[in-house]
């Protein structure tokens, strides 16, 4: 008898606890939402608070100004609230002039630093026309944004930079919704990093946009274990001539255990919060889904599993697209050697005077569309 009421003391505390639950989110019934909008490489982001605020950060190129204005006209947006710089590289503020001229603009923050280029100056211009000034973006400065479940605030740039060193300049800002938290780094890089590191500003993110569009100087393995992100978003041009994103910087994410999202895969990425969750959309399907049916399973292979001393293996690698780059590690008895082949070329390798009966395993691994494939071999010289 005591058991069962102890039962139905569970059951009526979990259903007064559901009723208490479905209270206190009414409050934040409104979305925010967070448009990491694809302008090939560079950033531009756009988030719609709940009560309505538009807050735009960086805008691409000065040739994808125009599609920023026209996304942002698709999303109904007249008047930009609070405009961010992040820094003056023009990937990033060199379509800032056409959305200036575009919509009425309220605030604009930016890192105090300028540069000399074009897109900086027509920047400073288009800001004269709108007739505001710029407000200094760094760090411990809040934005107001009229709502008590919102707080914005920049975390960096913590302190000055060599004019050269315009990355580590970047607007950092944290945006909290209720319980859900956002961190957009711009272009910031180690020592910005370490710099807030320094500084005790990171904490627990829910949604970190990924800094400097995947390059390996940024997201340090340290400033992950400081941010801890649930998603990683990866504003990057398709096929870009730096290469990012850099599969150092795609592993450091995976061990993480944060969920990547691409704009050069996926499109625009778009990201809801209710104030306690977070949904994702992508504009494109990801081409993996259909190349998803498509299984890879590396799988290399040596013509010769007992060659002489001083003789050559080959070494051939299948299971990804040809052309795909891989590293193949020689675990020598007394020494390591790694080599560098290409799936669908034959890799020819000496061995010298390896050991006799001592089996050399290989352990080949690469990097195909940001999943990282492993396998082995082995071989016995004799
Ligand atoms: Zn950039």
């Amino acid at each position: 008898m005591k058991h069962k009421i102890g039962i139905l003391g569970i059951v009526a505390a979990l259903f007064i606890s559901l009723l208490f639950g479905t209270q206190t989110t009414s409050a934040a019934t409104k979305d925010l939402v967070v448009h990491y909008i694809d302008i090939g490489q560079g950033d531009a982001i756009y988030i719609k608070t709940p009560n309505g605020k538009n807050i735009l950060i960086d805008a691409g190129n000065k040739a994808k100004g125009h599609d920023v204005v026209a996304y942002l006209k698709k999303q109904k947006v007249k008047t930009i609230d609070v405009m961010i710089a992040t820094h003056p590289d023009a990937d990033h503020i060199g379509g800032l002039d056409e959305v200036l001229d575009a919509f009425v603009v309220k605030n604009v923050y930016a890192p105090k630093v300028s540069h000399t280029t074009k897109a900086y100056k027509d920047f400073l211009l288009a800001v004269k026309r709108e007739k505001v000034k710029i407000k200094t973006a760094k760090m411990g400065v809040n934005l107001p944004v009229g709502d008590k479940l919102i707080a914005m605030k920049f975390l960096a740039p913590v302190k000055s930079y060599a004019t050269s060193d315009l990355n580590n300049w970047s607007a950092v800002l944290h945006l909290k919704y209720n319980k859900n938290t956002f961190l957009f780094t711009g272009d910031a890089e180690t020592r910005s990093e370490n710099d807030m590191i320094a500084n005790k500003v990171l904490s627990k993110v829910d949604v970190l946009k990924v800094s400097h569009h995947g390059a390996k100087s940024s997201t340090s393995e340290k400033f992950l274990n400081a941010v801890k992100p649930k998603y990683a978003v990866i504003s990057v041009g398709k096929g870009n001539r730096y290469k990012h994103p850099t599969p150092e910087t795609l592993k450091r994410l995976k061990n993480a255990k944060a969920q990547v999202y691409r704009t050069d895969t996926q499109g625009t990425v778009k990201a809801t919060s209710n104030g306690k969750t977070i949904k994702f959309q992508t504009a494109a399907k990801p081409k993996s889904s259909t190349a998803s049916a498509v299984s890879y399973k590396l799988t290399p292979s040596l013509d010769n599993k007992t060659p002489k001393q001083n003789g050559t293996v080959n070494l051939t690698v299948k299971g990804l697209p040809t052309g795909t780059k891989y590293t193949a590690v020689f675990n020598y008895k007394s020494t390591k050697t790694t080599y560098n082949g290409t799936v669908g070329k034959t890799l020819p390798v000496k061995i010298g005077r390896a050991a006799k009966g001592y089996t050399v395993k290989v352990d080949v691994t690469s990097t195909y569309k940001g999943k990282i494939y492993k396998s082995q071999v082995s071989f016995t010289p004799k």
